[in-house]
């Protein structure tokens, strides 16, 4: 008895198993043909200057409509990655988005374009020389550009990617540590990188005036970034009492929903020139 339960418990098991294969291999296959279709779109998240309100930059962030269905990154990122097609879509992304940034800031609109990086883009050949390429095409200017990374990024391929982030960072393009706080090697991770600029995770600002800890910690960031000289962006505010305390801490930047969320370029299109106007 006991051993007919097992067994149908293997098969019930085995199903599930075929099922995801089979599951992971449409998505892969989708996402071949969505890179092929063009159904990847860009939205950009306007990051403010939080003693001014000014914008600053936007953050690109990719879109996947797989048909009418919105797939969100956190889905696909990862399958991206896996497959190898992160590369080709990494860098439609960096194309697009330079030129985009390099149009608004030929309107007089002086913006910068923050981009997030995978680890798999980073290690991939030429890839220095893709970003020297986008800029030069776009116009856009190599300080204009921020490249975000992520801490776990320097655990895996570490020489290689320092490295490449270094001869970026030569060519005068910006660095960022983003989702600051949340990965384990935060501090020889700063030393290691020419980096100028950090944005602290979300876990950390959602807790501001409303857990003791998580305001000590947020307030901490902020001051130990501006000691060593970088730029400190706040992500995700979505409450006004965050970003009063990060206006009272002396926080450089900020971003999230209260202050603007992703939208197509048209929207931004939009925001330039409200932002044009009010600067007359
Ligand atoms: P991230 O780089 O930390 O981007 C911020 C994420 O938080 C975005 O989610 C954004 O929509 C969301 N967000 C912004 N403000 C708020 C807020 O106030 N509240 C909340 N709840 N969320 C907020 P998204 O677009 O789903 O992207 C998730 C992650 O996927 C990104 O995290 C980034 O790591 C990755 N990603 C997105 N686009 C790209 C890309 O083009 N290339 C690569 N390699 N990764 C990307
Ligand atoms: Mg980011
Ligand atoms: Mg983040
Ligand atoms: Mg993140």
């Amino acid at each position: 008895r006991a051993k007919d339960l097992g067994g149908r418990r293997v098969e019930v098991f085995a199903a599930q198993m075929h099922a995801e294969v089979v599951r992971r291999l449409e998505l892969a296959a989708d996402l071949q043909r969505a890179l092929i279709e063009n159904q990847f779109a860009i939205e950009y998240q306007p990051v403010v200057d939080l003693a001014t309100s000014r914008v600053t930059a936007v953050e690109a962030l990719v879109r996947w409509w797989r048909g009418s269905a919105f797939v969100a990154p956190e889905h696909f990122l990862g399958p991206a990655e896996d497959t190898g097609l992160i590369v080709p879509l990494s860098e439609w992304i960096l194309r697009e988005s330079c030129r985009e940034v390099a149009a608004w800031r030929a309107s007089s609109w002086d913006i910068g374009l923050s981009l997030n990086l995978s680890a798999r883009q980073i290690t991939a050949p030429r890839f220095v020389e893709t970003v020297a390429e986008a800029l030069e095409e776009s116009g856009l200017p190599a300080s204009a550009l921020t490249l975000e990374v992520i801490e776990e990024m320097l655990v895996e391929d570490a020489e290689e990617t320092i490295s490449r982030l270094s001869e970026l960072r030569a060519l005068g393009v910006r660095l960022a540590i983003d989702d600051f706080g949340t990965g384990y090697a935060s501090l020889a991770f700063l030393r290691q990188l020419p980096v100028d600029m950090i944005k602290i995770d979300p876990s950390f600002v959602s807790g501001l005036g409303r857990d003791e800890t998580l305001t000590l910690l947020t307030r901490t960031i902020v001051r130990l970034g501006h000691d060593l000289g970088l730029i400190v962006v706040a992500e995700g505010i979505e409450r006004p009492e965050q970003l009063e305390k990060l206006r009272e801490m002396g926080c450089t930047r900020g971003q999230g929903f209260l202050v603007a969320r992703p939208m197509a370029a048209r929207g931004v299109d939009t925001l330039m020139r409200t932002s044009l106007q009010s600067a007359l």
